[in-house]
């Protein structure tokens, strides 16, 4: 049976990772959380005393790595580094930063690229990331490229520290925001860019349902469609 996929891509903050995962809920589809693999990659280079950004270290640590998604009663995606769950230990901020240099390693982009399609080619998936249209998925039924203003997506990161209990300046989590994104942006390997055949949507100032609205409307027009 062919499986539809739905690529998001977009800068963090966004607002990818709630939509997609209430998409995927309305659709019944899974949800495919990328950023998490490359934040488990980071956390275990971090783990062992590597720097992230070191391409021999960290390549030399992949073949230890097991990486596994398991999708929990409650929906969820956890990720298991060797058997254990790191899903809550790889949302700390250093790990995202963390997460931003392993992914400009093309070892473990390469490492990591196989697994999301193999996903894709098993379920119906939403998946987000930020080279899931351009790269990992260019045949996706279809693609969203997500985005807001900085301060917007700063903000929104910000309050998801807090309500983690992490400690948190919103001043710090902006220049991180636009660190990271010019990271992703200008690196060499699958940099962030919009697909050609990527629909923008801005979520600058909307309400999570207004962003949610248009989406199912937008999956409505070009998925459902397809399907009939
Ligand atoms: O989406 P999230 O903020 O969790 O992603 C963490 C980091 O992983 C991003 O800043 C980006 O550098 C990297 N990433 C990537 N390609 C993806 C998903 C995430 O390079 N498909």
């Amino acid at each position: 049976m062919r499986t539809i996929s739905i690529a998001i891509d977009g800068p963090s903050g966004a607002g990818k990772s709630t939509l997609a995962k209430l998409l995927a809920q309305k659709l019944g589809y899974l949800y495919v959380d990328t950023g998490a693999i490359y934040r488990t990659v980071a956390l275990f280079a971090m783990e062992r005393g590597n720097d992230p950004g070191d391409e021999a270290a960290v390549a030399g640590l992949l073949p230890q790595m097991e990486i596994k998604m398991a999708y929990g009663t409650d929906g969820l995606q956890h990720m298991l580094l060797n058997g254990r769950d790191v899903t809550e230990d790889i949302r700390r901020h250093a790990v995202s930063k963390g997460a931003s240099q392993v992914s400009a390693l093309p070892a473990v982009r390469a490492f990591l690229l196989e697994m999301q399609r193999e996903l894709a080619r098993r379920h119906n998936v939403v998946m987000d990331g930020r080279d899931i249209g351009t790269v990992v998925l260019p045949q996706a039924d279809l693609k969203i490229f997500l985005t807001a203003q900085a301060e917007d997506r700063a903000r929104r990161r910000y309050r998801e520290l807090l309500e983690r209990g992490q400690d948190a300046d919103y001043e710090t989590v902006l220049r991180d925001v636009i660190q990271r994104d010019e990271a992703d942006t200008s690196r060499a390997i699958s940099p962030l860019r919009q697909a050609e055949d990527a629909v923008l949507v801005d979520t600058t100032g909307n309400t999570l349902e207004e962003s949610l609205q248009r989406l199912l409307r937008l999956t409505e027009e070009r998925v459902r469609h397809g399907e009939e």
